[in-house]
């Protein structure tokens, strides 16, 4: 009991029309998200304008949400489940909290390898992992994949965010998917190696880092440094699309899946093939900078200039299946 009021405290709720009700009517959605309101709120008023469904957003941690939909069992009012990277969709899903969606809509706008095999999640928007370097003391040439970057000509010269956040987590799964679990081991390891300075706690701080010349380059989530470059201060960081002449860069995703226990599951479908149309693609990737899953859709006009990449195909499913074996390779090589 302790936990569930501590976990009640800990929420934030959003409503994105009216108050929400005691007893919901059935035209009524709640999304439990991890994904800052701001980034849902224009276009669930959008969708709720066009079909008349309400949409409640209830805020939180991505973990503290997933245990409140365990305990809440079938009483919960969660109706999807929405957070990022894939790592995170499909602990979820090993969970048991979501129902199985089949969708020819989710098929045809959301590519095979950003979704769920069985359906329970679908990914909604992109984020692309890669390099980011300084050209006060690089150019372009230099650099070629992840895996150069534990190269020794690389030392004293990396800036890496914590390992224990889930991107670079998943980071690592894509490595042990490509070349196995020695090589993968083995690149972390120069790494480690190759660290300049302690892991950072956040990307923003690894990129301010390479900006100020404490290091000279990084990983991270491309649309901070897209917020970043919105101060000419930080114009010395330029992007580097990794691993182009072999897997291609690392992607993952921002996505959802309908709760088991809905008891709106029509609703609850028909607004995620909402979010993965065409003017919903268009709004809600370029509300965060992140990339639309649709092909057809278009990406923010700050990040056009970096132009088109190849993209790691491997299922994102399987970045959460390889996640506890990236954990384990963190702890060996000492990567914090
Ligand atoms: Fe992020």
């Amino acid at each position: 009991m302790k936990k569930i009021s501590l976990l009640l405290s800990l929420f934030i709720l959003v409503s994105c029309s009216k108050e929400m009700n005691q007893e919901l009517t059935p035209d009524e959605l709640t999304i439990y998200t991890s994904r800052q309101p701001q980034l849902l709120e224009p276009i669930l008023e959008k969708f709720s304008e066009e079909t008349g469904i309400k949409v409640n957003l209830l805020s939180g941690n991505a973990q503290e949400l997933m245990e409140r939909i365990v305990i809440e069992d079938d009483k919960s009012r969660a109706d999807i489940f929405m957070t990022v990277d894939a790592g995170v969709l499909w602990q979820a899903a090993e969970r048991n909290i979501f129902s199985e969606t089949k969708s020819e809509v989710l098929e045809a706008n959301i590519p095979s390898y950003l979704r769920d095999p069985s359906g329970k999640w679908f990914g909604l928007s992109k984020r692309a992992r890669t390099i980011v370097y300084s050209d006060d003391q690089f150019s372009e040439g230099d650099f070629s994949t992840y895996e150069d970057l534990a190269n020794p000509k690389w030392k004293g010269k990396l800036c890496l965010r914590t390992s224990k956040k889930v991107y670079n987590r998943s980071l690592i799964a894509s490595m042990i998917d490509a070349y196995g679990f020695d090589k993968a081991k083995k690149v972390v390891a120069g790494w480690v190696s190759n660290l300049t300075t302690e892991v950072f706690s956040n990307d923003t701080n690894a990129l301010k880092a390479v900006s100020s010349g404490q290091c000279g380059v990084t990983i991270v989530n491309t649309y901070y440094l897209a917020r970043l470059l919105d101060d000419p201060k930080y114009d010395n960081l330029k992007l580097f699309w990794a691993n182009q002449d072999d897997r291609g860069v690392h992607v993952n995703i921002s996505g959802a899946g309908i709760v088991k226990s809905s008891k709106n599951k029509e609703d609850a479908q028909i607004l995620l093939e909402y979010l993965s149309s065409e003017r919903a693609q268009d709004f809600y990737a370029s509300a965060n900078k992140e990339y639309p899953v649709l092909d057809s859709a278009s990406v923010d006009d700050s990040i056009k200039g970096w132009g088109d990449f190849l993209e790691d195909g491997i299922n994102v499913s399987k970045l959460g299946v390889l996640q506890k074996e990236a954990v384990f390779i963190a702890q060996e090589t000492g990567y914090k």
